[in-house]
């Protein structure tokens, strides 16, 4: 970091980080207003650029200087800070973030005679029964993929450039001291569970591939996204009871969705409507849109109740917090929360009780080991991200992506990915501590509640006081405070090791 200024009075620190929270507060309530009507279908495109222009001085140079000396006592100040120097750093590459979206969604390619748009071919891959097929899909979606790069490593150029000039040693260092992330102790964490399930994973890896009838040898990434595809469980899921399931699932925590006026459940159809559940959390906590198309399977139930999950904490968070700790902060706590309703869905009790299911075994293998493979897949994206952020030329990093995730996963991957498989600011670490402190959160519920503590009001309550509290404390706080050290993985590992 460069020398930091002097502090300022903190009369005017005080009146700064009030106009921040303020402001902040209207251009995400704007920004997410827009991206909900795009993405629910009620308009085609997508105006950003007026929103930014509006606030332009809330990302300007001036103002991330001026919050340097602030008052580090003032629980807004790194929620504030934070938002503001990624919003620098958007701003600055905007552009190019434009540039590649465009190629992402005209790109397309030749398959059996028809022009197969970019965005379309993950889907395609993770349905194509044919291992052959399967592999030459994802062969022409690296191609598309590496012939976007140049645009992406000149973006990534900006990001570092841009995160050196705000006086930061790396994007990393940026990225870590912003969000209090402890990346070197996420690190240490992740290398000894790498190390410690690897025999437990290859041996269920191999049992799944051979089911396949791919040798194991020769598995690529796009075999694995066929086999957690799934589709003979998708009969257990259907579309007709899925919204019933959740609202039940609500009632029994004392939650009347049908009557909460600050959640909108939008189930109208529309063409252009997301395919996908969101969650758009227009304003926090009086104006929540949860947004589905139903159409049923394990995938559709479980995105259902992982953005009900973001809408009940958004909804339930105390008013009077300012938007810093409402709004913005560490975004690991609401995923928890998501995570925390989508775990229903893979609870045996839960299962036989809403779906009637009586052996799930099959289903919940095969889920609890797609966990194990997600957990070691972010697991090496978070050694792989230190490595591509730590300093030097990003251009030279897709062996290493290749390498350090093949060798993690036990299934090819390909070099082209190298930056298309990153999220910007170490999301990775985000969903690294959301998936811990998920497992933190149920096994605290069932020691106060008991395993059936999903069927007990009183659990609501208690998720509902926890929600209260927006995202004022960050995942290791939120931890501390249930009565743990802080975030740790013994809990998720051990569940991963015993449902083996
Ligand atoms: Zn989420």
């Amino acid at each position: 970091m460069v020398a930091r200024r002097k502090p300022r009075a903190s009369g005017q620190q005080t009146s700064l980080l009030d106009r921040l929270d303020r402001e902040a507060e209207a251009f995400d309530s704007a920004l997410t207003r827009e991206y909900y009507l795009n993405r629910s279908g009620q308009k085609d495109d997508l105006k950003l650029e007026p929103i930014f222009h509006r606030h332009a001085d809330l990302f300007s140079p001036e103002t991330t200087e001026a919050l340097r000396g602030g008052d580090p006592t003032d629980p807004r100040l790194p929620a504030l800070r934070e938002f503001v120097v990624f919003g620098c750093l958007e701003n600055a590459a905007r552009s190019l973030t434009e540039a590649i979206s465009h190629r992402e969604t005209t790109d397309a390619t030749l398959w059996d005679g028809e022009q197969v748009p970019y965005r379309a071919l993950s889907s395609l891959i993770s349905n194509e029964a044919d291992a052959g097929r399967r592999h030459q899909l994802d062969q022409l979606r690296a191609e598309l993929t590496a012939g976007q790069n140049p645009l992406r490593e000149e973006r990534w150029d900006v990001l570092r450039a841009t995160a050196l000039t705000l006086g930061y040693g790396s994007y990393a260092e940026a990225c870590d001291a912003l969000g209090s992330l402890c990346l070197k102790d996420l690190r240490q964490q992740m290398e000894t569970f790498l190390w410690d399930s690897e025999s437990g994973y290859r041996s269920r890896l191999e049992a799944y591939l051979r089911g396949l009838a791919v040798d194991p040898g020769l598995a690529e990434r796009s075999d694995l996204a066929y086999l957690f595809r799934s589709p003979q469980f998708d009969h257990f899921f259907s579309r007709e009871q899925l919204i019933d399931c959740l609202l039940a699932s609500l009632r029994e925590l004392g939650i009347d969705a049908q009557r909460q006026n600050n959640v909108h459940l939008d189930t109208e159809p529309r063409p252009h409507k997301s395919p996908r559940a969101f969650c758009a959390p227009i304003r926090i906590p009086d104006e929540v849109m949860l947004v589905i198309s139903p159409h049923g399977g394990q995938d559709d139930y479980r995105a259902l109740f992982h953005e009900a999950g973001h809408a009940q904490h958004f909804a339930h968070t105390d008013r009077r917090l300012p938007y810093a700790q409402r709004g913005l902060g560490d975004n690991s706590v609401t995923e928890a929360y998501a995570f925390t309703l989508e775990h229903l869905v893979v609870n045996p009790v839960w299962l036989e009780r809403r779906l009637g299911i009586a052996d799930p075994s099959e289903y919940l293998k095969l889920t609890y080991f797609n966990r194990l493979y997600m957990l070691r897949r972010y697991a090496a994206k978070l050694l792989y991200e230190l490595e591509l952020h730590g300093g030097e030329d990003h251009r030279a990093k897709s062996k290493r992506y290749a390498d350090l995730l093949t060798a993690s996963l036990g299934a090819r991957y390909s070099p082209a990915d190298y930056l298309s498989d990153v999220d910007d600011g170490f999301y990775c670490a985000r969903y690294l501590r959301a998936w811990m402190l998920e497992a933190q959160i149920r096994r605290y519920l069932v020691g106060e509640f008991g395993e059936r503590w999903f069927e007990n009001p009183k659990a609501g309550a208690r998720l509902r006081k926890l929600w209260s509290w927006g995202q004022s404390h960050r995942a290791d706080e939120l931890a501390r405070r249930l009565g743990y050290d802080g975030l740790d993985i013994g809990p998720l590992a051990e569940e991963l090791q015993t449902t083996d």
